[in-house]
């Protein structure tokens, strides 16, 4: 039988190697400078004490995709390692932007113009300033979340223009069981147009591919820290 308790998690700073040294390929593959790329370790459903021995490891930066779990996680965790960056990279309801403004470092899913008039009014609140990126749903699957290709020059123009917000690029997550390329390939054309320099995309499947496609942030967690205990939207 498999529970949460028994499920074998292999040593997290094993999976972190093997992706550093994935990611040093692709660079190198792909022409491109390690240090245009950040690893945001994706890690929902990670125990904090899992996640400590990476941060040991000197890895900093990390993604959580829920607002509850990141406040139950990581003040503790910040306290003591005040130079990890925390990134949110899953859907964000706008009555939580209080808590998401005051938590994260960067949010990846800024999806809608009432959302950006919520985090515009808790930055100005909370005087802060977190970067952000838009999600675009460039397989415009209606069970996912992220603006439509079509709308997302009209968002990023209010994200900036109506509400000064600090967008810095753009993040997808192609259709599952769909090869990612031609999705990668939209949103860097998206973001190139908008002079947008920031491309979230790419996940333990298909970093390497996204780091050949212009790639700024991987966001990668099975691969560092073994197979999720249960899945998640
Ligand atoms: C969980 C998650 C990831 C990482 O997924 P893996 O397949 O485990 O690498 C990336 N992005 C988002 C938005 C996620 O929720």
């Amino acid at each position: 039988m498999s529970t949460p308790g028994n499920i074998c998690r292999p040593d997290p700073t094993d999976g972190l190697e093997t992706v550093r040294r994935a990611i040093a390929d692709a660079c190198a593959r792909a022409q491109r400078d390690i240090a245009s790329v950040t690893l945001v370790a994706a890690s929902k459903t990670v125990p904090a004490d899992t996640i400590e021995q990476t941060v040991l490891a000197g890895h900093r930066v990390y993604g959580e995709n829920r607002v509850q779990e990141g406040k139950a996680k990581w003040p503790a965790l910040r306290e003591r390692f005040p130079e990890v960056e925390l990134h949110l990279i899953g859907p964000l309801q706008s009555n939580k932007a209080r808590e998401a403004v005051a938590l994260f470092d960067v949010i990846h899913s800024v999806d809608r113009p009432g959302l950006c008039e919520a985090l515009a009014k808790q930055c100005e609140k909370q005087g802060r300033r977190p970067k952000l990126f838009v999600q675009v749903n460039t397989g415009a699957e209606p069970q996912k979340a992220g603006i439509l290709p079509d709308a997302a020059d009209d968002l990023l123009t209010t994200c900036r223009e109506t509400y000064d917000l600090d967008v810095v690029g753009l993040m997808c997550i192609p259709p599952a069981g769909e090869p990612p390329e031609a999705h990668f390939a939209q949103l860097a054309k998206i973001a190139a147009r908008n002079g947008l320099d920031g491309l979230s995309m790419g996940m333990s499947t298909d970093y390497a591919t996204a780091i050949e496609f212009g790639a700024t942030h991987v966001r990668v967690g099975s691969a560092i820290f073994g197979a999720r205990a249960y899945p998640t939207p």
